[in-house]
């Protein structure tokens, strides 16, 4: 029987005043009820975690960084430590393909910033999945390896449990350029890569448990197809969890969902 935890993650991206955050999550708050199965996370922008932490009801809704620095303190000019963010969420999108991209993240610092959520009692989404250009070169499988490979780096066999990882195609991503959906084949065979490359690091075990998500392009229309794929543990949102029509019916959808692979 499939345990792993279910989760909807909303990433508002740099969307949002704080007030604008603030009148949002009060919106989603009158229509989401609370579920002991979905895990309803929420990532505002930095600015926005501390107020929306106040006034979140934590059984409804989890908040997630969008980012931070891995290191505890010290000269790192414009950046937000996990000390500085700890008592407001409860976990942390890392890698995610803008952080790579746009702003050049590296493998070395993905993985501490994944040691050091793990260190600070913060669960790790983990965000990895093939460009265009990969995809076209038949290098699918060999990047998903060496992402999950890297990003896992620092992470031990008793602490694997604590990951998250999100499987986003950066070609599916809706800020793409030329950006079109997954299909769900492209899914089936992603998922299945991930866990057997979890298998080959961790164990059988770490690879049936741990909770694989899908993101790119999902909207209310697509949701049901995708939430439906054995051994997808839920969904990465990003345009459509702006909007509350869209976020909150795709909620619905992940509430009813029971994907139960037998391993
Ligand atoms: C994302 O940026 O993580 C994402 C999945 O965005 P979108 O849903 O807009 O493709």
């Amino acid at each position: 029987m499939d345990t792993r935890k279910k989760y909807v993650v909303a990433n508002w991206k740099m969307n949002f005043t704080v007030g604008e955050a603030s009148l949002y999550l009060n919106k989603l708050a009158g229509r989401i009820q609370p579920s002991r199965k979905l895990q309803i996370v929420l990532a505002p922008s930095t600015i926005a975690l501390q107020p929306l932490s106040l006034q979140i009801n934590r059984r409804q809704f989890k908040l997630a960084a969008q980012n931070f620095y891995w290191r505890e303190y010290g000269p790192f000019t414009g950046e937000v430590a996990l000390s500085q963010i700890r008592g407001f969420v409860d976990y942390a999108i890392i890698g995610h393909s803008e952080r790579r991209y746009v702003f050049g993240e590296r493998e070395e610092d993905i993985a501490q910033k994944v040691a050091a959520a793990i260190r600070s009692g913060i669960t790790p989404i983990l965000c990895i999945g093939e460009t265009a250009l990969d995809r076209k070169d038949g290098e699918t499988a060999a990047s998903i390896y060496s992402q999950l490979t890297s990003g896992l780096h620092e992470v031990s066999k008793e602490d694997i449990n604590k990951v998250v990882i999100a499987y986003e195609p950066v070609w599916a991503i809706s800020s793409n350029k030329n950006a079109k959906p997954a299909k769900p084949i492209d899914i089936i065979e992603a998922e299945r890569l991930i866990r057997k490359h979890i298998a080959k690091l961790y164990g059988k075990e770490a690879s049936e448990t741990i909770s694989v998500l899908y993101g790119g392009s999902v909207n209310k229309d697509t949701a049901a197809g995708y939430l439906a794929i054995d051994g997808i543990d839920g969904l990465l949102i990003g345009n459509a969890s702006l909007i509350a029509d869209q976020f909150c019916a795709i909620v619905e959808l992940a509430k009813g969902v029971k994907n139960e692979r037998q391993y």
